[in-house]
């Protein structure tokens, strides 16, 4: 993509997800007062309805202060499974239909619809995508279209609740103008309060200061302010498409009785789909491996992983799968290896530990390959 391309990028959030859910399951609730959260002395509010809202009363709050705020709150524990079952119903009536999608959190998502507009009108196709969420899942949504992903999650929180709101590029500045400091991602109280105490009260104010003054007072964060402040934002949309699997299949030449060979083939497709699993940052919880044999009788079996993205440890699996599978001596006319039941990279930090020095060697190896292709590094045969 050339540096001066236009980008157009749209962002969507589901309003008040958690209560809106809740709202469905129970629609008695609609209109009232409601949080969701912990009921007991120490919990918090994890969300909760606009009706609450007018009273001040705000995600991670305690609950006592909530319900001091608010006496006549209704507060529901919260049914996390459902959230997450109306989260993937989203994701995927956005991945159906966006060329390019990230899922930024469970109820947050940026779409790139860059250079689209040979294609299709944007900010219609968006209008109508949102639409499309609405009439399926019954959740109400809102979106902000700008030519950053800053500028867009900005624009949606201003077109909130239920509605969307289009920056027109060469416009961002004059939109962020007046906004109040703390309508920037990631300024909360504690940096609302600084920038206010110097007489900082807008994003405008922001834009006019020194980057050396902002620096002065928030370190590197203030050139990030200062950034911000004019709408400057590089951050790419990171691809998400959701492939439930990856997978390959040869047919080969002459079919083959040749045990060395087989498993040699094993090995080189699930290095290449490994590889494809790393492009895609995502990791595997499933692996299986199809065979046919010369009369054509098909056969597969699959097996559960701990989520990997990691050559080795795929590849013991598949050639496991391949010797249980394999009817000895007979004629193998087509191999197939499959990755599924895939989730993004992130999570295997979090569940698992992360392994950096095996992570660093996939990612040279795998940048190695982007740049003199596949077959430039391989292992040589099965071990
Ligand atoms: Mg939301």
């Amino acid at each position: 993509m050339p540096e001066t391309q236009q980008r157009i990028i749209a962002h969507f959030d589901l309003d008040a997800f958690f209560v809106s859910v809740e709202c469905l399951n129970d629609p008695s609730l609609k209109g009232k007062p409601l949080i969701v959260g912990g009921h007991n002395e120490r919990g918090v509010v994890c969300a909760c309805s606009y009706e609450t809202r007018k009273f001040v009363v705000h995600s991670a709050m305690p609950m006592k202060s909530a319900m001091r705020l608010c006496p006549q709150a209704i507060v529901v524990s919260g049914s996390y499974k459902d959230y997450g079952k109306y989260s993937q119903w989203v994701t995927d009536i956005i991945a159906e239909n966006a060329p390019l999608y990230e899922k930024a959190s469970v109820d947050e998502f940026y779409i790139d619809l860059t250079g689209m507009e040979r294609f299709f009108e944007p900010y219609k196709w968006t209008i109508q995508l949102r639409e499309k969420i609405i009439s399926k899942t019954k959740l109400p949504i809102s979106f902000g279209m700008a030519s950053s992903k800053l500028v867009a999650k900005i624009a949606t929180d201003e077109a909130k609740p239920n509605g969307y709101l289009y920056i027109p590029p060469g416009r961002e500045k004059e939109f962020l103008a007046p906004l109040l400091v703390s309508k920037i991602p990631g300024v909360g109280k504690h940096t609302c309060k600084a920038l206010n105490d110097l007489g900082i009260n807008t994003i405008e104010d922001i834009s006019r200061q020194s980057t050396s003054l902002l620096e002065k007072y928030f370190g590197k964060y203030g050139a990030d302010l200062w950034n911000k402040s004019n709408g400057i934002n590089v951050h790419q949309v990171v691809n998400m498409r959701r492939a439930k699997s990856i997978s390959t299949e040869n047919t080969f030449f002459e079919n083959s009785t040749d045990l060395t060979f087989l498993l040699s083939e094993v090995v080189r497709m699930t290095e290449k789909i490994a590889y494809e699993l790393r492009q895609d940052q995502k990791i595997a919880g499933c692996i299986a491996v199809k065979i046919r044999y010369s009369d054509f009788e098909t056969t597969s079996r699959q097996v559960s992983i701990d989520l990997t993205d990691y050559d080795d440890e795929l590849i013991r699996k598949a050639k496991d799968l391949f010797r249980k599978l394999y009817r000895n001596k007979k004629s193998v006319r087509l191999l197939g290896v499959r990755l599924s039941h895939l989730s993004d990279q992130g999570q295997q930090t979090d569940m698992f530990g992360d392994d950096e020095r095996k992570s660093a060697l996939y990612r040279t190896i795998d940048e190695v390959k982007n740049r003199f292709g596949f077959n430039s590094l391989s292992k040589a045969a099965y071990k």
